[in-house]
């Protein structure tokens, strides 16, 4: 079982209404709306960023 990382809901990759790959890894949506929220900001829901790119200020 996945975990749609828009709604953090549990959902079956066979049943899944929208699937996208990103960084590597395949994500499973429970929705083409979690879907389009996922794409508008991957970053925000993966918590990785693929190319670093140091948009920030202080260590702490
Ligand atoms: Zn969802």
């Amino acid at each position: 079982m996945a975990i749609d990382p828009v709604c953090k809901m549990q959902v079956d990759p066979a049943k899944a209404a929208v699937k996208a790959v990103y960084a590597g890894q395949t994500y499973y949506f429970c929705s083409e709306d979690c879907h389009k929220a996922f794409t508008a900001d991957p970053q925000k829901y993966t918590g990785s960023v693929p190319h670093g790119e140091p948009s920030g200020q202080g260590q702490g």
